[in-house]
């Protein structure tokens, strides 16, 4: 079979190694998992059920449930300070992956220039290359904090959107506000479009979350339901922004993915009332548990958000200290997933404390 040549740039060959080698384990201490431990609130499990007894399992709207659209409208002008939105400049999406993709595929063309921060969540690297876009990436070693600079060295004419995301997957960074206008005030001279990725933004520990669009209009928030309300499997997000871009990704839906699954609809329609600070205090726990356990014999920057922590390797390649992990039954993601370079790895705190303090055990002995 011929594939795509598109596809071909797709790299996931050092990973599927450490992979494969993990799927041959039985119970394995998981540390790699990008999805709460949590079960899904009891309120959201009611909601569900209730959707599907009132045969509500059609299709909606392409661009969302028109109340669900307002109150997301609400909850980004309330939470996150935006201004002059409308339902029309919300659409909702299969999942923050599936808004990515419309984005890309509503925007780039063959030879337009992406900027992404490394290190990056994957989807940012592989899926702008399918249409033909180059991807620049701008370092934010060693301490993740936001590289304006880098960034603004790395615009061009051709760059057609720069990616940002915080709090940040694989770091746990949470980027300050001051750090944001900054990069604002070098877009807003080249009119350059920021993609503002703040699926994890219930996730903070230190410091405060800050929306890019509240003070940059040329801005598309994307944002989810997986990690705050451990619905990963419900596949529900959004994408906010300009009328124009947010339109065609509503023509693009029609003809790709038609609506976002229903059910999941309406069980974020009520996930919009819940409060899920509780969680986030267990979640601090469990990230003062890893940082202090680490911090003694790697080198490591404490997350401010998010639930990963991304220490470095005490010497060698990532890929090689994961490969040791599996030998012990510990799983977690070489820095090379998620990088150009191959020196951290990405541990996931979304996991039991008896999990975590045995992972810290192992990784300690090394
Ligand atoms: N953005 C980031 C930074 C993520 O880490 C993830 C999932 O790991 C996603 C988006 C995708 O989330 P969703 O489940 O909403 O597609």
């Amino acid at each position: 079979m011929k594939f795509s040549r598109a596809l071909k740039n797709f790299d996931s060959s050092g990973i599927r190694k450490v992979f494969d080698l993990a799927a041959k384990l039985k119970n394995p201490i998981n540390l790699s998992i990008g999805e709460p431990d949590f079960k899904v609130p009891k309120d959201l499990k009611k909601e569900a059920q209730k959707a599907i007894k009132e045969d509500k399992n059609r299709y909606t709207q392409t661009a969302g449930i028109p109340l669900l659209r307002e109150r997301i409208v609400l909850k980004l002008k309330k939470e996150n300070g935006l201004k002059n939105i409308s339902a029309e400049n919300v659409i909702v999406t299969t999942g923050t992956s599936g808004a990515l993709h419309l984005l890309f595929q509503t925007l780039i063309n063959p030879g337009d220039e992406v900027v992404i921060i490394d290190p990056y969540f994957v989807i940012y690297k592989q899926v702008p290359q399918l249409f033909g876009a180059k991807v620049k990436v701008v370092s934010s070693y060693p301490d993740f904090s936001l590289p304006v600079s880098k960034i603004e060295k790395a615009v061009t004419v051709k760059t057609k959107m720069v990616i940002i995301n915080s709090p940040n997957n694989p770091t746990g960074k949470v980027y300050k506000k001051e750090e944001i206008k900054n990069l604002v005030e070098v877009l807003k001279k080249k009119n350059i479009l920021l993609i503002s990725d703040e699926v994890y933004e219930k996730f903070i520990y230190e410091g405060q979350h800050f929306s890019p669009a509240s003070v940059y209009k040329n801005t598309i928030t994307l944002n989810g339901f997986s990690k705050a309300y451990a619905l990963t499997g419900l596949r529900i997000g959004y994408a906010a922004g300009p009328k124009d871009i947010i339109s065609e990704m509503i023509k693009l839906q029609q003809y790709t993915y038609v609506c976002a699954p229903s059910i999941s609809q309406y069980t974020a329609l009520k996930a919009l009332t819940i409060n899920v600070g509780n969680l986030i205090l267990e979640y601090k726990k469990r990230r003062d548990l890893v940082y202090e356990g680490l911090k003694e014999k790697f080198e490591v920057e404490k997350p401010d958000g998010a639930f990963y922590i991304f220490p470095k390797t005490l010497k060698g390649r990532a890929e090689d200290l994961a490969k040791k992990a599996i030998a012990k039954n510990l799983l977690v993601v070489p820095g090379s997933v998620f990088s150009q370079k191959d020196s951290h790895f990405r541990i996931s705190f979304a996991a039991s404390l008896k999990d975590l303090n045995k992972g810290i055990k192992i990784l300690k002995d090394f």
